[in-house]
């Protein structure tokens, strides 16, 4: 009945460093269908369990300044302890394409170059409920040295500011409360009418209903 344009949708995650971003994201690939997380590249090192290729691609800084003089990134940007991290664009493009939608979990600085690319992307900003709880989740998370943990903590001030350049506000209070909230806006964008391309109508039946319909309306057209 309905022709979409088939393809996927660009979603942008971001927010402070221990909002929950990473945790949100890993609920929304369990829950909803034909969805990825895009799988960034940094300069900085793996860390606890982390895996290449699927945490992140990890590389040395040569290799990553090589991959920016070949125009290989969709946005990069110098984030904590100035490491380089960045979006690799060949995979994303041709994931949206055969209608696959791809999550960005990306830091302020990423989305706001994103934002001036791809101008339907959709963006989603995760609020941390207060600082108090969002300095106990840094803690709490434990990947992070007490002075790093103060870094991220420090730049969170400067980047709340930046919500207002988002499509949507999300509050990381209670877990399951904000990961419906993210899933709602990711389904609603789905059904935009701007993604439709057409309507048509699947057997002979009903194209006759259709018919017939329109002989009653302008009958009673005349009528009036
Ligand atoms: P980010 O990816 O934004 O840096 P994480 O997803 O790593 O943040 O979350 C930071 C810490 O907070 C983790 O230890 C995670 O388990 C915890 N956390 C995330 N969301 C919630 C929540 N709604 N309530 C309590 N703890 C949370
Ligand atoms: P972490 O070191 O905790 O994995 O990530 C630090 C920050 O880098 C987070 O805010 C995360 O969202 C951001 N980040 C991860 N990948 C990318 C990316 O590809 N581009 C940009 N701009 N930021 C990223």
């Amino acid at each position: 009945m309905i022709k979409e344009n088939g393809k996927g949708l660009l979603i942008v995650i971001s927010g402070p460093s221990g909002t929950g971003k990473g945790t949100i994201c890993k609920r929304l690939l369990d829950e909803i269908s034909n969805i990825k997380l895009s799988i960034s590249m940094t300069s900085r090192k793996p860390r606890g369990q982390e895996i290449n290729g699927v945490d992140y691609y990890f590389v040395t800084k040569d290799e990553f300044e090589n991959r920016i003089n070949n125009n290989e990134f969709l946005e990069y940007a110098i984030v904590y302890s100035g490491q380089y991290y960045g979006t690799p664009k060949s995979k994303i493009e041709e994931d949206l394409n055969n209608g696959t939608s791809v999550i960005l979990e990306i830091d302020i600085q990423g989305a706001l170059k994103v934002k001036e690319i791809v101008k339907d992307a959709i963006f989603i900003f995760i609020m941390p409920p207060s600082m108090k709880i969002l300095k106990e989740r840094l803690m709490n998370r434990k990947t992070e040295s007490e002075e790093k943990v103060m870094e991220r903590f420090k730049t969170a001030y400067k980047e709340l500011n930046e919500f207002k350049k988002y499509n949507y506000v999300v509050v990381n209070d209670i877990l399951d409360e904000a990961v419906d909230k993210v899933k709602s806006i990711i389904l609603s964008e789905r059904c935009r009418v701007d993604r439709i391309e057409d309507i048509y109508l699947d057997t002979p039946e009903e194209e006759i209903h259709e018919e017939l319909m329109e002989k009653n309306f302008n009958n009673s057209n005349v009528e009036i």
